[in-house]
C-alpha cells in the first residue's frame, strides 16, 4: 500500500465504541482542484476508506460482487469492505484512475480474495454490457451490484450556463449507466442477490448549483423502488445508500463550488464530513442475506441531515 495515503494509520477500529462527533476530526480542506476524474491519490487531506478500520466478520463469505466507481472514495470504501466480509470484487473505473483502483486492490490483498480490475467508460453504451459480462466471466457469477459511479459538476452561475453537454453527460453516468449495467447483469444475477443503487441527500435537498446532478440523484431513487417491486418476486432484492456530505476527489474536481471546500460538511448533526468508510456498512448491511426482508428502501447515512 503506497505510504501518501497512511493519514489514518491511529483511526480507532469501527467495532469499538466511540463518539461519533469525534471518532475524525472536522476537516479543514485546503483550497485545491482535480480536473475530472479526481484522484484520491492527490486528495488533502487524504480519507479513511476502511484500509486500517474496517473489520470484516463474514457478512459476505462467498459473495460475488460488481462495484462501479470502486477505485476511489464511496465505492473504494465499498469494495474494501466486501472484502474484508468475504466477497470476490470485480472493480470498474475509468482508465485515468488506475492508480487508485491498484491501491484498492494492494489495500485488501491480505484477504486472499478475488480482486479483478476492469477499466471502462460507463459513459459509452456497449462498456456496461462489456463490464457485467467481464466481471461475472471473472468472478465465475455475479450476486450483488453496486451502481456507484457517478459525475457531479457544480454551476454557480445559474440554469442558463449549464450547457447541453454536461446534462447530457450527466444523466448518460448517473442514470442511463444504471439503467444499462443493471438490465445486462439480470441475467446472472440469482434469487437472493442485491442490487444497491447510489443516490444522494441531493435527491431530496437539491443545492441550486447542481440541478442537472441533484434531479439524477431523484431519478436512482425512483428507480431503485420501481426496480424493487419489479424484482422481489424473483429474490432479488434492490435499494440504494443516500450519502451526505463525504469528503471524496469528486468535491474537488468542481462537484463544489471552490470557496464551500474549507467548510464542506460542516453544517450536518455531527458537524463534519464523512470518512467514506463511514458509508459501508450500509452497503454491506443491504448486501448480505441478513437484510432478507429490506426491499425497495434507502438508507440514509448522512451524518445528521432530516430526509423524507
Ligand atoms: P469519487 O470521485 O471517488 O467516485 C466517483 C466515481 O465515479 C469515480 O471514481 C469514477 O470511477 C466513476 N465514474 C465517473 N464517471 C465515470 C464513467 N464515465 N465511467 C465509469 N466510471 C465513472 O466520488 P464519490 O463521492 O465516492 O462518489 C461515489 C458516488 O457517491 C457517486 O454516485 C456520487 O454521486 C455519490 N455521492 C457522493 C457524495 C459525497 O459527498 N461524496 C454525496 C452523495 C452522493
Ligand atoms: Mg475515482
Amino acid at each position: 500500500m503506497s505510504t501518501n495515503q497512511d493519514e489514518h494509520k491511529e483511526t480507532t477500529d469501527q467495532l469499538v465504541l466511540q463518539n461519533p462527533v469525534t471518532r475524525y476530526e472536522s476537516l479543514e480542506a485546503p483550497k485545491q482542484h482535480q480536473p475530472e476524474p479526481g484522484l484520491d491519490k492527490d486528495l488533502e487531506p487524504k480519507t479513511d476508506r476502511g484500509q486500517y478500520s474496517y473489520r470484516g466478520t463474514g457478512r459476505l463469505e462467498g459473495r460475488k460482487a460488481l462495484i462501479t466507481g470502486a477505485d476511489s472514495g464511496l465505492g473504494a470504501a465499498v469494495a474494501i469492505a466486501y472484502a474484508r466480509e468475504g466477497a470476490d470484487v470485480a472493480l470498474n473505473y475509468l482508465p485515468a484512475e488506475q492508480e487508485d483502483a491498484e491501491w484498492v486492490r494492494d489495500a485488501v490483498a491480505d484477504t486472499g480474495r478475488k480482486v479483478v480490475l476492469l477499466p471502462g467508460d460507463l459513459a459509452e453504451r456497449e462498456a456496461a454490457v462489456e463490464l457485467v459480462d467481464q466481471a461475472a466471466e471473472a468472478l465465475g457469477g455475479l450476486d450483488i451490484l453496486v451502481n456507484n459511479a457517478g459525475r457531479q459538476i457544480a454551476i454557480e452561475d445559474g440554469l442558463e450556463a449549464l450547457t447541453d453537454e454536461q446534462l447530457e453527460d450527466v444523466y448518460n453516468v448517473n442514470v442511463f449507466s444504471f439503467f444499462r449495467v443493471t438490465r445486462a447483469a439480470l441475467k446472472y444475477l440469482p434469487a437472493g442477490s442485491s442490487i444497491i443503487n447510489c443516490t444522494s441527500i441531493q435527491a431530496y435537498k437539491p443545492s441550486p448549483t447542481l440541478l442537472d446532478y441533484a434531479s439524477t440523484k431523484a431519478a436512482i431513487n425512483n428507480f431503485s423502488k420501481g426496480l424493487a417491486e419489479q424484482l422481489a418476486p424473483k429474490g432479488i432484492r434492490v435499494n440504494a445508500v443516500a450519502p451526505g456530505p463525504f469528503w471524496t476527489p469528486l468535491q474537488v474536481s468542481d462537484g463544489q463550488p471552490k470557496e464551500k471546500l474549507p467548510k464542506f460538511g460542516q453544517d450536518v448533526g455531527l458537524g463534519r464530513a464523512g470518512q467514506p468508510t463511514e458509508i459501508a456498512p450500509a452497503f454491506v448491511f443491504l448486501a448480505s442475506a441478513e437484510s432478507s426482508y429490506v426491499v425497495g428502501e434507502t438508507l440514509n447515512v448522512n451524518g445528521g441531515m432530516p430526509t423524507p
